[in-house]
């Protein structure tokens, strides 16, 4: 009976960072949520605190392989996103990006429902364009560590318009700028969660290269504000939007920032510069403001304090240690 009335979404990533914040915020909204998830980078941890609830389910399911299932929305975040996790089995990476893309698009068609793709900012690379609007085509090194993961989700896009012009499946394509907030995997190696853990252990904080590329960082709840609004917009709004904060700060600048909201005694400490990171990064958001009536919330310093709370109380943890 309830069927009718309530929205049945897939969230296929749904145990990582920010899969498990949407399936929060979708449970809130009333709907029930298929998270499917082969527990690569995610945890059953992640959404545990949804376990209780009638409405969740949870499957383990790699999305490389076809899935039928039968659900009113489909949101692709199925994906390692760290460059640590992607370059480990790089291989897997584009398999997951590109199998996984079909197979969700295949299901979207069979269905006739709306499906999501959880892009990336990577698809400019080191971008010659700043900010980057989403008519920039991107500066991607194609045969580089990074590929894997920029050249899977640029096919990934292409699909879904192949599969808009080919089979008429209302597609949704966001491409995401760099996103933190709680629930980060602590050692994963992305910067925000790598400075915070380092400066509230008093270790030293490890920049690369001379810390003076950039990036822009938006909280997670503004991201998947992006997403929701996204997905229940009209057939014609397809993207891709780009989705992230403005905010622009150097590396140096986010250790000084992170050292200072921690009362850290850390010092900055320099390393090389991992091959092909991109020099600069921001968005342009006229696009998601305009279509989606969306802006971020949560500036650097209130997200950057709700993220160091979190990893406080994780560190206080008797078994935090060995996650890391
Ligand atoms: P994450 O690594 O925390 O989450 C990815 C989830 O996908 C994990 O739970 C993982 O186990 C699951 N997964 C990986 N391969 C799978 C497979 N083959 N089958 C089923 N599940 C699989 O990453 P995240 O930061 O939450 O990112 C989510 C999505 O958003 C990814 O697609 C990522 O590319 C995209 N994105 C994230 C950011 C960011 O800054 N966090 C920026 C741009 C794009
Ligand atoms: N697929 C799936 N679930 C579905 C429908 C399709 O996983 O409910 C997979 C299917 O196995 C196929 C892929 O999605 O490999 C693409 O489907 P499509 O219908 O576009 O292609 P076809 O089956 O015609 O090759
Ligand atoms: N970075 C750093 N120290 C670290 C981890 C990352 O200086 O311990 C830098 C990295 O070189 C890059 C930026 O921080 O310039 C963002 O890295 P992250 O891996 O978080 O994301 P991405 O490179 O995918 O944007």
């Amino acid at each position: 009976m309830g069927r009718q009335f309530t929205k049945r979404v897939l969230v296929a990533g749904g145990c990582g960072f920010i899969g498990s914040h949407l399936c929060e915020r979708l449970i809130e909204s009333g709907a029930d949520v298929l998270c499917v998830d082969n527990f690569f980078t995610g945890s059953r941890g992640n959404v545990e605190q949804l376990f209780s609830n009638p409405r969740f389910e949870l499957l383990r399911h790699d999305v490389t392989i076809p899935l039928y299932v039968e659900v009113d929305k489909i949101f692709n975040l199925a994906c390692p996103a760290s460059p640590v996790h992607y370059q480990f089995d790089p291989v897997k990476t584009t398999r997951t990006s590109v199998q996984g893309a079909i197979n969700m698009l295949g299901l979207a068609k069979r269905l006739k429902v709306s499906v999501l793709q959880a892009s990336t900012s990577e698809v400019y690379g080191d971008p010659s364009v700043h900010p980057q609007t989403e008519d920039y085509w991107g500066n991607v090194n194609p045969i580089g560590p990074r590929s894997c993961y920029d050249e899977g989700k640029r096919c990934a896009e292409a699909l879904f318009f192949d599969y808009r012009r080919q089979h008429q499946v209302a597609i949704k394509v966001a491409r995401i700028f760099n996103t933190y907030g709680p629930r980060t995997h602590p050692s994963d190696g992305r910067v925000v969660s790598s400075f915070i853990v380092q400066a509230l252990l008093n270790a030293d904080i490890t920049v690369f290269g001379d810390g003076s590329q950039t990036r822009s960082f938006c909280y997670v709840s503004d991201t998947v504000d992006a997403l929701l609004r996204l997905m229940d917009s009209p057939f014609e709004v397809t993207g891709p939007l780009n989705v992230g904060n403005p905010n622009e700060i150097s590396m140096r600048d986010l250790a000084e920032l992170i050292i200072d909201l921690t009362g850290s005694r850390s010092r900055i400490v320099y390393r090389p510069l991992p091959q092909d990171d991109p020099c600069r990064r921001r968005p342009d958001i006229s696009r998601a403001r305009d279509q989606l009536g969306w802006s971020p919330k949560v500036g650097l310093k209130e997200g950057l304090s709700k993220t160091i709370s979190h990893f406080s109380e994780l560190l206080g943890r008797s078994d935090f240690q060995t996650e890391l």
